[in-house]
């Protein structure tokens, strides 16, 4: 199963969707490249226990 997440580009303000891993554990960090102007972003992920994704954005500055 396939889950996304929309997340907002902190360079361009732009939404775009970023795919889930779901078993890559609870705490997840990952850079993932803004599909609008391709700049870096970091993204922190964080499921609770029924499974809802919290997720922060931040540069990786
Ligand atoms: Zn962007």
């Amino acid at each position: 199963m396939d889950e996304f997440i929309t997340v907002q580009c902190p360079f361009c303000a732009q939404d775009f969707s970023v795919e889930l891993d779901v078993t890559g554990g609870r705490d997840q960090v990952f850079i993932v490249d803004c599909e609008v102007c391709c700049r870096p972003v970091e993204c922190h992920l964080q499921f609770d226990e029924a499974g809802a994704c919290m997720h922060e954005i931040s540069t990786d500055a």
